[in-house]
């Protein structure tokens, strides 16, 4: 499993024209990493840095968030002067991949049919929300890259994905005007609102149904805004058991993401390491007839354009 994590980052460099940053463990230890496409390691980010002389490189993904625009420099001069780094500046072969933000400090904000097929799909009307719907997912939900969204059928036996674009916030603000949200992004990975549709649809406030163990899939990689066009116009699709059931792009979010920040900004500080699930286009397991719902043993994953592969299997 561990050397699956290598293998598909090796599948993946040939797609990126830059370089990805992710976390992992070592010894029980967040770590920050680079990946190195040429050599196909992951370049343990402080060690690096160290070795070329920085007294305070940043150790964790949270350390390198908080220093904004100043990752994509560190990336470029650890790729610059990596012929001349120690073997230690390399993470194990076998570390273990992390979500980008494995515990974030708060909820992950989400938002609610911000795709108008999926909207059609979710309440039967082409009536779209007047605001975006937002609400939230428990910290202790999130996952990584290969780890394994749990089946829970004593409590709901309709569990669904949800791919989605996810938006890492950068510095901290509160009333952020929509012109200026992109300056408080630092990047973007891929989250998967995996939800219990029976538990969703029981209240009105559909946190229950969002936040059970293992339902808020991250990564695999957190890749800086610099590295991505704006406004964002990235492919998004999902596949279950090679099943094509999501094929999207991100340019059809109904509310877009400057909307989005300024909306949940307005009276509410948001801080780096803050991350908002920005919604999911139509083609999930509970849009079908019949439903298609996860089964132990089935494998979901979300590929979004310059951000990589999401890969869960269910269990
Ligand atoms: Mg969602």
């Amino acid at each position: 499993m561990r050397i699956f994590h290598t293998a598909i980052l090796v599948q993946e460099a040939a797609s990126f024209g830059f370089v990805p940053y992710l976390a992992f463990q070592h010894k029980n230890e967040a770590r920050l990493g680079l990946y190195d496409r040429h050599r196909k390691r992951i370049l343990d980010v402080a060690c690096s840095l160290k070795a070329l002389g920085d007294e305070v490189p940043p150790a964790t993904m949270l350390e390198l968030i908080v220093r904004g625009d100043e990752a994509a420099q560190i990336a470029e001069r650890l790729l610059e002067h990596v012929d001349e780094l120690p073997e230690e500046a390399f993470a194990d072969r076998n570390a273990r991949i992390t979500a980008p933000l494995p515990r974030p400090s708060k909820n992950i904000f989400a938002v609610g049919l911000n795709y108008a097929r999926h909207n059609q799909e979710f309440t039967g009307s082409d009536e779209l929300p007047k605001n975006p719907i937002i609400f939230t997912k428990a910290p202790t939900s999130v996952i990584g890259p290969e780890d394994a969204i749990e089946l829970r059928p004593d409590l709901s036996p309709e569990i669904d994905y949800e791919g989605e674009l996810g938006v890492v916030i950068g510095k901290t603000g509160r009333d952020i005007p929509a012109e200026q949200a992109q300056d408080y992004i630092f990047g973007y990975t891929i989250v998967n609102d995996v939800t219990a549709r029976d538990l969703q649809k029981r209240t009105s406030q559909w946190f229950l149904g969002k936040s059970l163990d293992t339902f808020c899939p991250m990564g695999p990689y957190l890749v800086h805004k610099s590295a991505v066009d704006w406004p964002l116009k990235l492919d998004i699709r999902t596949t279950v058991n090679g099943e094509v059931r999501q094929d999207s792009n991100t340019e059809l979010l109904y509310f877009d993401i400057p909307t989005l920040i300024a909306t949940i900004s307005a009276g509410i500080t948001l801080e780096p390491g803050d991350i908002i699930a920005t919604g999911t286009p139509e083609g999930v397991g509970m849009g079908f007839s019949p439903p298609k719902f996860l089964n132990a043993g089935d494998v979901v994953e979300i590929e979004i354009e310059k951000l990589g592969v999401l890969r869960n299997p269910v269990r």
